[in-house]
């Protein structure tokens, strides 16, 4: 997979793309990188990127001459003008806005991006981009969380980290398999949490690891896992539970949490509600 990321400050991204996993991801041919400079891109003395907003109001937006030269470089095609014939699905480039205003990133979207042969990045700065540019090359715009980032960047490397390690071969499948939101099928059959995880030594200071982990009985270890793993959803993510496609040994589990009141964490919701009776 091909990721390229158009920035204002590519220096911001340049360690994560040099070092660790996506290093050795890079090295065994897995992925290739580039980041773009999108002030190469312009063509005054001064190079300039920004301009005031018009209609007014505070701060400045990314101009559309740089940035939309730099997006034709690195491969993204614009959409065709009104009433011109779209192209096939998935004929264009893959191209993200990382804005506040997108749609809320999740691990779904992660895997789905993750499917694509490229991926090009753009990262906002200022007040983010003229319009303009959104409608003719992006093809999704999306928001790494309800809060507002000083730029793009740092959205773009918790895009780019989500996504190429569910590249195949980049890590091993089976650390994929029970990570938080992974629905792995069987028991699980839901985009749970995950269960808490425990290493040596067995007894810390005064804390011991509980002791079904250290039981070796592996059908006991895995039901340990799948319920603590129910529990913790349920006390900070209950509207995961709510979701269709729960598995009839998650119900059973979160029914028997919910009554023993076994979930001593601070949500008080009962999401088991939506799911009696299925
Ligand atoms: N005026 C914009 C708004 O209110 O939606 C905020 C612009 S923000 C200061 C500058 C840039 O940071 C954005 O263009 C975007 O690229 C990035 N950014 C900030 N928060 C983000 C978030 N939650 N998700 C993704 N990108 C974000």
């Amino acid at each position: 997979m091909k990721i390229t990321v158009l920035s204002l400050f590519p220096e911001i991204l340049r360690g994560f793309f040099e070092s660790s996993i996506m290093a050795k991801a890079v090295e065994r041919g897995l992925m290739s990188c580039e980041l773009v400079n999108i002030r190469d891109y312009a063509i005054d003395k001064h190079r300039k990127c920004d301009d005031e907003v018009f209609g007014g109001g505070a701060g400045m937006l990314m101009l559309p001459g740089p940035l939309s030269r730099a997006l034709e470089a690195a491969g993204s095609s614009p959409c065709p003008p009104a009433g011109e014939a779209s192209p096939e699905p998935g004929a264009r480039k893959r191209t993200v806005f990382v804005t506040p205003s997108g749609r809320l990133f999740n691990q779904a979207m992660a895997a789905e991006f993750s499917r694509e042969a490229e991926l090009v990045i753009v990262c906002g700065r200022y007040e983010g981009v003229d319009q303009r540019v959104i409608d003719r090359y992006v093809t999704d715009e999306v928001s790494i969380g309800d809060y507002v980032l000083s730029s793009g960047e740092i959205a773009a490397l918790v895009l780019v980290d989500a996504v190429y390690r569910l590249v195949p071969g980049v890590i091993s499948g089976e650390s994929l398999l029970e990570e938080s939101f992974a629905a792995s099928g069987g028991a699980r059959a839901a985009a749970l949490l995950e269960y808490p995880q425990y290493t040596r030594p067995a007894l810390y200071d005064t804390l011991r690891v509980p002791e079904v982990l250290t039981s070796g009985h592996h059908a006991n270890i895995v039901r340990w896992r799948l319920r603590e793993s129910v529990r913790k959803t349920l006390a900070y993510r209950p509207e995961l539970l709510a979701a269709e496609g729960l598995s009839s040994e998650v119900r059973k589990l979160l029914r028997e949490i919910i009554t023993e009141g076994g979930n001593d964490e601070p949500n008080t919701e009962d999401p088991g509600a939506a799911n009696d009776g299925r």
